[in-house]
């Protein structure tokens, strides 16, 4: 079927479902996977850098050998060896002696968030956040019906007196602050050491608990990312992260390290919204992590990931028209852009594809509609060459806007 299909159902949906929209970037992906189209807008790892026989091989053991299991339904709180094996990875981020019992496997990192959303937020809450924000943790806020306020960062990450301010602001009302403090998606700067202490005391003295999403903390092009907040804080502290970007985000998954109390309720609500999650794909990341060298993958991702940031980072400095700004990020996937004075990303879009170059407006990184001068930039999925001739795409159609 072809054209727009109306949609006789509206009266009928939830209020929850009223206020959504699709996401810009979903709308996105189906133009910039053009193989014409140089995408600096996914977010997508570069998978071709894993030894897909060797993973192949794996999985094909997975299901001869182990199918009775791996086959079968799942615990809802997820795989005993697979929380064992989460906990030995988290001692890599100095996570230190986090219990099996206090994880719950997620699929993907974003289940992690909506059950987080749906344990915490009633409808008409307030959310803290930085500003700009995961998108896909904006989706899940709106649809738990709960207002989100961005808290300002800076190159050192969460801007501590914003934060007091945005707290003071909501009279104490806010539910948890959402962080994203290493290699910050979609901002790519980092929370500095000594104001993840202060944010922790601040969060701590208004009694706000905090969600902290750590997808690409081992992905640290120089040194050692700074410890995360759950190594430094236990308790309020909500820790999130997945095997997405460390592995393979085709398997979706993901886990929570939740303060022990609270472990059981998100188990509940993990068994309402998926029964278990996959069972074979629990079975294939513990499987990875016992007999594959994982640590050695990441650093193939990070050598991989930090020569395009060189590349990207060189390539903006080249052909950037003046006034353009970006952050300089040591992980992670992406740089923020900020367009010299006059120019819209969002308005700017339809030119850029047909001049073949694909971003992400910076509009969809905040619930207020604010970012039109911004632009995400992701450079793990394309090569050095490509990178560099997707800049010089987007700084031509910045220059014609520029002299429109
Ligand atoms: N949190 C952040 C900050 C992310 O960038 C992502 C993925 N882009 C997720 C959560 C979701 O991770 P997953 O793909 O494992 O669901």
């Amino acid at each position: 079927m072809t054209g727009t299909t109306q949609d006789d159902y509206t009266d009928r949906y939830a209020r929850r479902v009223r206020g959504m929209t699709t996401s810009e970037i979903r709308a996105l992906f189906a133009v910039a996977s053009r193989p014409e189209v140089v995408s600096l807008a996914g977010g997508s790892p570069y998978i071709a850098a894993l030894p897909l026989d060797a993973v192949g091989e794996m999985l094909g053991d997975l299901a001869a050998q182990q199918g009775a299991t791996s086959l079968q339904y799942g615990i809802g709180q997820g795989t005993v060896e697979l929380r064992e094996r989460i906990c030995e990875v988290m001692t890599h981020s100095g996570i230190t002696g986090a219990s099996p019992d206090d994880v719950v496997v997620t699929v993907g990192g974003q289940q992690a968030l909506d059950l987080l959303a749906r344990l915490f937020l009633d409808p008409g809450d307030v959310v803290l956040a930085e500003g700009p924000t995961y998108v896909g943790a904006l989706g899940v806020f709106q649809a738990a019906q709960a207002q989100v306020r961005h808290v300002a960062m800076d190159a050192e990450g969460l801007i501590p007196a914003a934060l007091e301010e945005a707290i003071a602001r909501d009279g104490g009302r806010a539910k948890f602050l959402y962080t994203i403090p290493t290699f910050q998606n979609p901002a790519g700067v980092t929370l500095s050491e000594q104001r993840r202490e202060q944010i922790l005391d601040i969060c701590e003295r208004a009694g706000l608990l905090v969600v902290e999403d750590d997808p690409y903390g081992m992905l640290s092009f120089e040194g050692d990312a700074p410890l995360p907040l759950r190594a430094r804080r236990r308790e309020g502290v909500f820790y999130c992260s997945t095997f997405s970007k460390t592995f393979a985000p085709g398997l979706r998954v993901g886990w929570i390290l939740a303060p022990h109390a609270v472990r059981e309720k998100l188990v509940m609500m993990s068994e309402a919204n998926v029964l278990c999650p996959s069972a074979f794909a629990q079975g294939a990341v513990t499987k990875y992590l016992s007999t594959m060298p994982w640590q050695q993958q990441i650093k193939v991702y990070r050598e991989i990931y930090r020569e395009r940031r060189d590349a990207l980072l060189g390539a903006l400095e080249d052909l950037m028209p003046a006034g353009t700004t970006w952050t300089r990020p040591t992980g992670g996937l992406f740089v923020w852009a900020t367009l010299p004075e006059g120019l819209d990303s969002k308005a700017m879009m339809p030119r850029a594809i047909a001049a073949r170059v694909a971003y992400v407006p910076g509009t969809g990184f905040y619930a207020d509609g604010t970012g039109r001068s911004n632009m995400r930039l992701n450079f793990s999925f394309s090569s050095p060459d490509r990178l560099r001739e997707g800049v010089r795409r987007l700084s031509g159609v910045m220059e014609q806007d520029l002299a429109m």
